[in-house]
């Protein structure tokens, strides 16, 4: 296990499966199937996701940047 994961960088076109808004969490599960969640999914599926011994990469951090739509303020919680 080298623990080095060479994933593409997600995207504006990368959408949560939860929710539609833009997905900033990138699970792999062992079976090999990918899921992409937002942030606010990411972090609700995470403690589950970690039992299933899915590999989450979180670019939530990205939140931080500015974004052209952020179409995430507009999402009810
Ligand atoms: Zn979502």
């Amino acid at each position: 296990m080298t623990g080095t994961l060479t994933a593409e960088p997600l995207t504006a076109a990368d959408r949560c499966d939860r929710c539609g808004a833009q997905a900033y969490v990138r699970v792999t599960l062992p079976v090999g199937s990918e899921l992409l969640f937002c942030a606010h999914h990411g972090r609700e599926y995470a403690p589950k996701l970690r039992e299933l011994d899915a590999r989450i990469l979180d670019e939530s951090e990205r939140l931080d940047e500015p974004q052209p739509n952020p179409a995430s303020a507009a999402l009810p919680d």
